[in-house]
Parts: C-alpha cells; sequence; structure tokens
C-alpha cells in the first residue's frame, strides 16, 4: 500500500479492482509476457494474464494473477535449469518418512523452504538440487545427514 501524505480523514473511497489504481479508467483483462525473479533470476512468463489500463498502460495483478505467475515462472525457471520437480522434492522426502520440518532441519535450511519448493511457489537453487539427487540416488546419505545434521 502507497502512503498519500495529503490525505485528511476522507474515507478510503472503495474501488471496483477494475479501476486503475493511476489513473482511475476501467482496466480491461490481459494476456501477455511478464518477468518475474526466481532465485535472483529474470523468468520471463508469456501469456500471463493480469489487468492492463487502456489508457496509461498500468499493469495490475488479481490476487490469482500473481498466483498463477509466481507458479509459471518456477516451473520455467526449474524446467530451464533441468531441476527435480515438485513432486519429485515430496517424493524424496517421503521416503524417507521426514516432515517437511525434519527435512529442512538437515538440510540446514529455514522451516518453511521445503514447503515452498513442494508446493511450487519457490525453486531449489541448482546446489540444492544436486544435493537432493545425491540423497535421492546414493544410499546411506540421509543416515549421514542424520549423524550430522546440527
Ligand atoms: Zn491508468
Amino acid at each position: 500500500m502507497t502512503k498519500r501524505s495529503s490525505a485528511v480523514a476522507k474515507a478510503p473511497v472503495e474501488r471496483p479492482d477494475s479501476d486503475c489504481p493511476a489513473c482511475g479508467a476501467t482496466m480491461a483483462p490481459k494476456r501477455g509476457r511478464l518477468a518475474l525473479v526466481v532465485n535472483g533470476e529474470k523468468v520471463q512468463v508469456p501469456s500471463a494474464a493480469h489487468l492492463r489500463c487502456p489508457k496509461c498502460q498500468e499493469i495490475v495483478l488479481r490476487f490469482e494473477d500473481a498466483r498463477r505467475l509466481s507458479a509459471d515462472a518456477v516451473e520455467i525457471y526449474r524446467k530451464k535449469h533441468g531441476l527435480l520437480s515438485a513432486d519429485e522434492i515430496r517424493a524424496i522426502r517421503e521416503r524417507h518418512r521426514l516432515t517437511q520440518a525434519a527435512f529442512a532441519r538437515l538440510l540446514r535450511l529455514g522451516p518453511n523452504t521445503l514447503s515452498r519448493w513442494e508446493s511450487g511457489r519457490n525453486a531449489q537453487t541448482e546446489a540444492m538440487d544436486t544435493l537432493l539427487r545425491v540423497i535421492r540416488d546414493l544410499p546411506g546419505t540421509m543416515e549421514y545427514l542424520r549423524e550430522h545434521a546440527a
């Protein structure tokens, strides 16, 4: 939310969400190329749904647009770098009967990181992807991590 300095005791104006926040014109639903940063890299998402102002070209993402854009960008990023999918990461964790929190501790990740990977809200880095593949493909790796986890 932007703070307007000169507003004096005015009730907030209820705008329909199709009004342009910049100029007030009625925005139109469009599809087009939008970019989003994933792990520090700009990812282009073709045909992303959004609202665009016909007057000033302002772009607004509805809640669902933003969720979709983020999920698509993460999927494109994973494909581009040849990373494990969300389901493949979940399968590795479940094979070892670990909760997301327990697996995150072994990998020394933040508590929400795995849930973001498994729901497609974020992608693992290539370095973490390599570690996940080692856990998946080399027997004994999980035991090693358990012995050496902080
Ligand atoms: Zn506008």
